[in-house]
């Protein structure tokens, strides 16, 4: 279900039959928690992990459905492989926490406190801990004078695999935001969204706002590359005015929350052309379609992650724009727009039933012109299923 649709739902739903589903759905999300924190512990004990410290990044929310304010005051929960786990938080943002005592203690800290010296008491003696990937140097280093004598991993080493394999109810938000992304799609291919004399910034400010009014609550990322800025596969939005007859990449997403879960995202390439294309557009978009639909019809699980981005890159190598496909062919999504399994080569994990991820070869001839597609899709018992159907023929935007 998108915000948008929510009024819609109320007509056929009474208000307490919408009360019951949303209290039944808050405990199925705290179910899920309780879970991945026993499956998170298992993974601590296979990894000689005595105690994790999650503070910026997504396993904090993963874990408790709380998102920590990016800020200089640390947030932390403190989750030891024995015994409570504990999520030391500013007092003043400790309101902001949808408490679950059967998960974790709450340890609100006041301004003039010492948080690492909290932390690091929580912690107790361990030989072992695991750090958030994005925790910052500064309270890296504090934690790491607080606890000497520790060795140090990051947490995605203890449950980033755990992560990328994504519950049905996660798989239904990735489907709600990539539905939502596919809306702002079709809208661009249809050519609701003008492009012609307008600079690629007003195009990407108004693709976020499309998105906002799909139901994201934000914008992460709206690329919008046109003529030679096409080739630049990360290209920043500027000052360019798009002209006629030019390719334009746009690669959008964003973060949609189905009711008060943490927010996951969408992530979206078209690209379309302002004017009849040549046949060096032709064949070259010909050639890129044919090795997205190939990759995206490869995977399955026990196939490896290098696998897919091989069946992609031979089709096109074969058709001698190889060295212009100057990327991997995907990257795992979820709370996080790039986490793993990276589909990569090189990358021997196995794909699982569950793995979300996306599959966006591009081919960019430097200085002239580029193009990319890119879907979301997760993998299923027998296959996959695709998360954005937005049409993948080249179309011609002429507005
Ligand atoms: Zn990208
Ligand atoms: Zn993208
Ligand atoms: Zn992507």
């Amino acid at each position: 279900m998108t915000l948008r649709d929510d009024p819609g739902a109320g007509v056929a739903t009474s208000p307490d039959a919408r009360a019951t589903a949303e209290v039944s759905s808050r405990t199925g999300a705290r179910a899920a928690r309780a879970g991945r924190m026993a499956r998170a512990r298992a993974a601590m004990v296979e990894r000689g992990v005595d105690v994790m410290l999650c503070s910026l990044g997504a396993d904090l929310p993963w874990l408790t459905g709380y998102e920590a304010m990016p800020l200089e005051r640390p947030t932390v929960l403190v989750l030891p492989v024995e015994g409570d786990a504990t999520l030391v938080v500013p007092a003043l943002e400790a309101p902001r926490v949808n408490e679950a005592p059967e998960l974790f203690a709450m340890r609100p800290w006041l301004d003039g406190e010492d948080a690492v010296a909290i932390v690091a008491g929580l912690a107790g003696r361990p030989s072992r801990v695991a750090a958030s990937d994005r925790c910052w140097a500064v309270l890296l280093l504090g934690f790491q004078r607080s606890l000497p004598g520790a060795s140090w991993t990051t947490t995605s080493d203890v449950v980033g695999a755990l992560r990328a394999v994504k519950d049905d109810a996660e798989i239904a938000a990735l489907a709600a935001a990539g539905a939502a992304a596919d809306r702002v799609a079709a809208a661009l291919l249809a050519g609701e969204i003008a492009l012609i004399g307008r600079t690629e910034a007003e195009v990407s400010t108004e693709l976020g706002a499309r998105l906002v009014a799909e139901g994201h609550a934000k914008v992460n990322f709206a690329i919008v590359g046109s003529g030679p800025n096409a080739s630049s596969p990360h290209h920043e939005p500027g000052s360019r005015r798009i002209g006629p007859s030019e390719t334009v990449v746009c690669d959008f997403g964003g973060t949609l929350h189905l009711g008060e879960d943490a927010g996951y995202c969408s992530d979206i390439t078209r690209t379309v052309v302002t004017g009849e294309p040549g046949p060096e557009v032709r064949e070259l978009y010909a050639v890129l379609e044919r090795a997205q639909a190939a990759a995206v019809a490869s995977v399955r699980p026990g196939l490896q992650c290098q696998e897919i981005d091989r069946v992609g890159r031979r089709i096109i190598a074969e058709a001698g724009y190889g060295e212009y496909f100057v990327h991997r062919i995907g990257h795992g999504i979820g709370l996080e727009e790039h986490e793993e399994p990276y589909i990569v080569e090189g990358s021997t994990t196995t794909i699982e039933a569950g793995h979300a991820f996306s599959v966006e070869p591009g081919i960019y001839l430097p200085g002239r012109l580029g193009a990319r597609i890119e879907d979301i899709v997760v993998a299923t018992d027998d296959g996959v299923r695709p998360l954005n159907l937005a049409d993948h023929s080249l179309h011609v935007v002429e507005a």
